[in-house]
C-alpha cells in the first residue's frame, strides 16, 4: 500500500536505516536517508515521479550517461531550527539552474512541479534525517542523467531525475593552502563551465591531485586564454579583499553563477562593504600581497558557505594571508546562516519554509 505526500506516491522502506546512523559524527555527504524521489523523462514526456527507497540503479551498458557524460546536479541544503521548522535558502535559484544546465546538455528540462514538489515531498518524509546542531544540515542532491541507450554520440531519448538526501555535519575545512593554477583549465569560452555537469568535476581531479601532491588543498582556477585573471577557487566562486573593497569575478561562460556568491554580493552591499565585481588579475593579487593590502581571500559555496584561504602559491612563491580583525568572510558567513537557520532577520525573503 502506498501513501502521497504533495500528490506524489510513496513507497516506504520496510525498516528505517535512521538508528544505525551516528549523528553526531557525520561528515559531508557519506550517509544517504531511507527514500530518494524518481521520475524518468520518456517518449518526450516526464512521467510521474515516486518517492521510493534509497537503493542500486539498474541500467543497461549502453545507457549514454556511461559513454557521453550527460549528467547534471544541483547542491543544496534543507536546514532545522530550535522549534524543528525546516527551511531551504533560495530553492527557486538552484531549480532554474539545474534547466540551465539541462539545456546545455542538450537535456530535456524539468517541470517546476517536479523539482519543487519533489523536493519537499522527500524532505517533510525525512524530516527526522535533519540534524539540527548549528553547522549540520541535510545535504540535497538533485541529479539527471542519460539512461536512454545506444553507442551513437547523439543525446538520449529518456533521462532519469533524482533527489537524494544526505545527512551532513558542519562542514570545517580550515584554512586552505590554494595553487593558481597556470597550466590547466576548469572551464573555457564557450564551453560548459556554467553548468554544473558532472564531466566538469572529473577535468578538475587530476590538476587538484597535482596541486594536493605539492601541498596544496585547492586550485586557484584561471582563464583558459592568458591564466592571468582569477575565476574560481575549485568548485566555488572565489572572493578577493584589497584594502577594504571586496573584488570577485564576473559570471560567463567560465564562472558558474553562484547562489551564495550572488547572495555575498547584495549583503555585503547592505553592510556598505565596497564591492567590484571584475576581472582579478594574479599580477594585482600578489601586488597587494607584496603590499600588506590583500587581507582576505575565500571561497564561496553552498557547502561550505566561505571557505577562508590562508595562503596562496604562485610560480613557486607561497604568499601568506593575514589574520585581520574584521573579517569580512566571518562577518558575511555570519549573516547567511543566520538566514538559513532561522536565526536572524531574512529581509531578502531568501527563506522558504517546508514544514
Ligand atoms: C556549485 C558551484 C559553485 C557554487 O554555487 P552555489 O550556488 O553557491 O553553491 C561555484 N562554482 C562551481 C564551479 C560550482 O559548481
Amino acid at each position: 500500500m502506498s501513501t502521497l505526500i504533495e500528490n506524489i506516491p510513496v513507497e516506504k522502506v520496510k525498516s528505517s536505516r535512521i538508528h544505525e546512523v551516528d549523528f553526531d559524527n557525520l561528515s559531508f555527504g557519506n550517509v544517504f536517508t531511507d527514500h530518494m524521489l524518481v521520475a524518468e523523462y520518456k517518449n518526450g514526456n516526464w512521467e510521474n515521479p515516486k518517492i521510493v527507497p534509497y537503493q542500486p540503479l539498474s541500467l543497461n551498458p549502453s545507457a549514454k550517461i556511461f559513454h557521453y557524460g550527460q549528467s547534471i546536479f544541483e547542491g543544496m541544503k534543507a536546514y532545522k531550527d530550535a522549534e524543528g521548522s525546516v527551511w531551504l535558502f533560495r530553492p527557486e535559484e538552484n531549480r532554474k539552474r539545474f534547466n540551465i544546465s539541462a539545456s546545455r546538455m542538450a537535456m530535456p528540462e524539468l517541470p517546476e512541479h517536479i523539482f519543487m514538489n519533489g523536493l519537499e515531498a522527500l524532505i517533510k518524509l525525512e524530516k527526522d534525517w535533519i540534524p539540527s546542531d548549528l553547522g549540520s544540515s541535510l545535504y540535497i542532491r538533485p541529479f539527471m542523467f542519460a539512461s536512454g541507450e545506444g553507442f551513437h554520440a547523439s543525446p538520449a531519448d529518456s533521462y532519469t531525475f533524482i533527489i537524494a538526501l544526505a545527512p551532513s555535519g558542519a562542514y570545517f575545512s580550515g584554512k586552505v593552502r590554494v595553487l593558481i593554477e597556470e597550466k590547466y583549465s576548469r572551464a573555457a569560452n564557450g564551453g560548459v563551465g556554467y553548468a554544473k555537469a558532472g564531466g566538469n568535476y572529473a577535468g578538475q581531479f587530476y590538476p587538484t591531485q597535482l596541486a594536493i601532491e605539492k601541498g596544496y588543498h585547492q586550485v586557484i582556477w584561471t582563464d583558459d586564454n592568458t591564466h592571468e585573471y582569477l575565476e574560481e577557487a575549485g568548485a566555488m566562486n572565489v572572493f578577493v579583499r584589497i584594502g577594504d573593497t571586496l573584488l570577485t569575478g564576473p559570471t560567463s561562460d567560465r564562472i558558474l553563477d553562484g547562489i551564495t556568491r550572488k547572495s555575498i554580493l547584495e549583503i555585503a552591499n547592505d553592510f556598505d562593504i565596497p564591492t567590484e565585481v571584475r576581472k582579478i588579475s594574479v599580477t594585482e593579487v600578489v601586488n597587494a600581497a607584496k603590499e600588506g593590502t590583500l587581507k582576505e581571500m575565500f571561497g564561496a559555496g553552498t557547502a561550505a558557505v566561505v571557505s577562508p584561504i590562508a595562503a596562496f602559491g604562485y610560480q613557486g612563491v607561497d604568499y601568506s594571508l593575514p589574520e585581520v580583525d574584521d573579517s569580512y568572510a566571518t562577518l558575511l558567513k555570519k549573516q547567511i546562516t543566520d538566514i538559513q537557520y532561522n536565526t536572524g532577520e531574512d529581509k531578502y525573503g531568501w527563506r522558504h519554509k517546508v514544514v
